[in-house]
């Protein structure tokens, strides 16, 4: 499952940036990790969307440490790519690995539930 506090661990695997747009479409309250005050978001706070330093650690201890996002897409800004969360993986993958029709498929799934800005940012292989 990937939290929020995990985000910043992320890169694009095709341009290697590694400050992604993270969009998410179901984010759950996951269980408390056995030590949340260790945990937080150490550069990049995709919660809030701010670096970590302007931002409490209480508030990464009492929400990025434990929200799950279960559905979402992942977009680099640098390449255009986009990448879905499935069941609360990321699913980042060179494009010699993508699955087309598993693109499209998340596509139609998630893209009504995304803001324009969102769809037209990400535009390849597969258009959301
Ligand atoms: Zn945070
Ligand atoms: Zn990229």
């Amino acid at each position: 499952m990937v939290r929020y506090y995990h985000l910043e661990l992320l890169a694009c695997p095709e341009c290697r940036n590694p400050r992604l747009v993270v969009y998410p479409v179901r984010v759950t309250e996951g269980g408390m990790p056995p030590r949340p005050e260790s945990l937080k978001c150490r550069r990049w706070c995709y919660l809030f969307d701010r670096p970590s330093s302007t931002v409490p650690v209480e508030s990464c201890v009492s929400s990025c440490v434990y929200k799950d996002i279960e559905e979402g897409v992942i977009v680099c800004p640098s390449c255009g790519r986009w990448y879905p969360i499935v069941d609360g993986i990321p699913v980042m993958m060179d494009d010699k690995y993508r699955d087309e029709e598993r693109d499209r498929e998340a596509a139609a799934r998630l893209s009504p539930h995304l803001p324009d800005w969102i769809r037209i940012r990400a535009r390849r292989p597969v258009p959301l």
